[in-house]
C-alpha cells in the first residue's frame, strides 16, 4: 500500500481550530484537511482548488485586463508552480488550461502563456522562500488605492488584527513595477515570516505555508480591510484601535493559516456546486 502522503497543510499548527470547533462533539459537518494517498491525487486537488481561488477572485471582482495571478507549488516537483493562464479572465480559468511554469516563468506544462512580466514577483518570493506553497497578485481597487498612501493596516476590527505585525508596506520604486528582476527581489525580501504585503503604487499579495486557500482568503481579507480603512480615513473620525495585545491575540487566533483555509471552505463549496465547468 502506498505511503499516505501529508498534505502541506497536514503539518501545520490548527491555531484557531479549537476556538471555533467543539471536538468533545463527533459527528457533526465541519471542513477536515485531507490527505492524500499520492501526488497525482493532491495535485488534482491543489489545481482544483487554484481554479476554485481564481473564480473566488472573479466573484469578488478582482479582475483587472490579464493582471493578476495566482500560483501553488506542485507537490512532486516543489520547484514548479501552477498558475492562471495569461489573458483568461479569472471566471474562465478551469483545470485544463492552468499552467505549469518554472522559476524563470517558462511553461513547462499547459497550452497558454505566461504572464511573465507579473510572474517575476511570485517567482521571486517562492524561490528566495521554499516554506512559501502559494501566492495571490491582484490589481485591486481598493487594495491599489489603499496601497498609494505607503502605510499599513491599523488594527481597526478583529479582521483587520489577523494582519496585525502580519504584513508590510514595500514602499517606492514600486510604479513602474513588476517587470524587472530587481522589483521581484525587493518583493521576495519583503515577505520574510509575513503572510500579506501591500505593494506601494501597485496593489496587495499574499503568501501561504499552507495552502492556496490561504493565501486567496487572506487577499480576499486583505482587500476588505483596505476598502474599511479608506471608509474610515474618508470619514475624517479617528477609529478606536484593538490594543497591541488583544490584536497580537486576535492575528493568532483568527489570523492563522488555518483559520484562511477554513474561511475558504464555504467559498469552495459554493463554487463547487454552483460552477461545474471550472472541473473541465
Ligand atoms: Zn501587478
Amino acid at each position: 500500500m502506498a505511503a499516505v502522503l501529508q498534505s502541506p497543510a497536514q503539518g501545520i499548527d490548527l491555531k484557531g481550530r479549537v476556538s471555533i470547533y467543539q471536538p468533545e462533539q463527533p459527528g457533526l459537518v465541519f471542513p477536515e484537511i485531507p490527505v492524500f494517498d499520492n501526488h497525482a491525487e493532491h495535485r488534482q486537488h491543489l489545481k482544483q482548488r487554484l481554479v476554485a481561488a481564481c473564480r473566488a477572485f472573479a466573484l469578488q471582482g478582482f479582475d483587472y485586463g490579464f493582471a493578476g495571478h495566482l500560483t501553488i507549488r506542485d507537490p512532486e516537483h516543489p520547484q514548479l508552480y501552477w498558475t492562471n493562464p495569461m489573458a483568461v479572465h479569472f471566471s474562465q480559468v478551469r483545470m485544463s488550461n492552468l499552467i505549469l511554469a518554472d522559476h524563470e516563468g517558462r511553461v513547462v506544462e499547459g497550452s497558454h502563456a505566461i504572464n511573465r512580466a507579473g510572474f517575476v514577483l511570485h517567482a521571486a518570493v517562492h524561490e528566495m522562500h521554499p516554506d512559501i506553497l502559494a501566492m495571490c497578485h491582484a490589481h485591486t481597487v481598493y487594495g491599489t488605492a489603499f496601497a498609494s498612501l505607503g502605510r499599513g493596516l491599523e488594527p481597526i476590527s478583529q479582521d483587520a488584527a489577523a494582519f496585525y505585525e502580519d504584513h508590510v508596506v514595500i514602499g517606492d520604486e514600486a510604479g513602474q513595477v513588476a517587470v524587472e528582476v530587481k522589483a521581484g527581489h525587493k518583493v521576495a525580501h519583503a515577505f520574510k515570516g509575513v503572510k500579506a504585503a501591500i505593494h506601494q503604487n501597485h496593489g496587495l499579495l499574499t503568501a501561504s505555508r499552507h495552502s492556496i486557500e490561504a493565501a486567496a482568503f487572506w487577499f480576499i481579507a486583505l482587500e476588505r480591510c483596505c476598502r474599511q480603512q479608506l471608509l474610515i480615513d474618508a470619514s475624517g473620525h479617528k477609529p478606536r484601535l484593538v490594543s497591541p495585545e488583544r490584536a497580537r491575540y486576535s492575528r493568532e487566533h483568527v489570523g492563522s493559516e488555518y483559520i484562511g483555509w477554513l474561511h475558504f471552505q464555504p467559498i469552495w463549496e459554493h463554487l463547487r456546486q454552483t460552477q461545474p465547468d471550472m472541473f473541465d
